[in-house]
């Protein structure tokens, strides 16, 4: 079992679909080991995302990140990196995710893309450390 970081990003909120994603989650037959709703502070969004500092995207990023409530996942099971990965579907919401996946069945913009999830073991943790310090 290996445990992934999520987020509901604020545009996902905003539409209403943190019930949407905790479903598919849950239906998959993954676990919730952890779950905020919280309005991230600068700090937080340029640590989580300090893989892209000096790209293009990344300063609307993080104002788009940082510009409303948000809901972080801890998200608990085999496999379970890549297997919310699956749910959610490529990066680009038209023409990298497929139907049937958050993104796919959701989304319309690569900013305005609904959730993120971890990407390796590595990511996970450092993540997890991020977003959750004292689990
Ligand atoms: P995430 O890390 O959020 O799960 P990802 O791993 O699918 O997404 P990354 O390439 O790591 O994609 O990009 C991180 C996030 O930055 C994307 O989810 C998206 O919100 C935003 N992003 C990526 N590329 C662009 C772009 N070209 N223009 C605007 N925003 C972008």
């Amino acid at each position: 079992s290996e445990r992934t970081l999520v987020l509901v990003k604020p545009d996902g909120v905003e539409r209403g679909l943190v019930g949407e994603v905790i479903a598919r989650i849950e239906r998959k037959g993954l676990k919730l080991a952890a779950l905020e709703l919280r309005t991230a502070d600068r700090a937080t969004a340029e640590q989580h995302y300090a893989e892209h500092d000096g790209k293009s995207f990344y300063n609307d990023l993080v104002d788009f990140i940082t510009g409303g409530p948000l809901v972080a996942l801890v998200v608990e099971g085999t496999r379970a990196i890549p297997a919310f990965r699956q749910l959610a579907g490529g990066t680009d919401p038209v023409e990298k995710a497929t139907p049937g996946t958050i993104r796919g069945d959701f989304g319309l913009e690569v900013q305005y893309n609904l959730v993120h999830g971890s990407d390796s073991a590595e990511s996970a943790e450092r993540e997890i450390k991020i977003w959750f310090p004292n689990l």
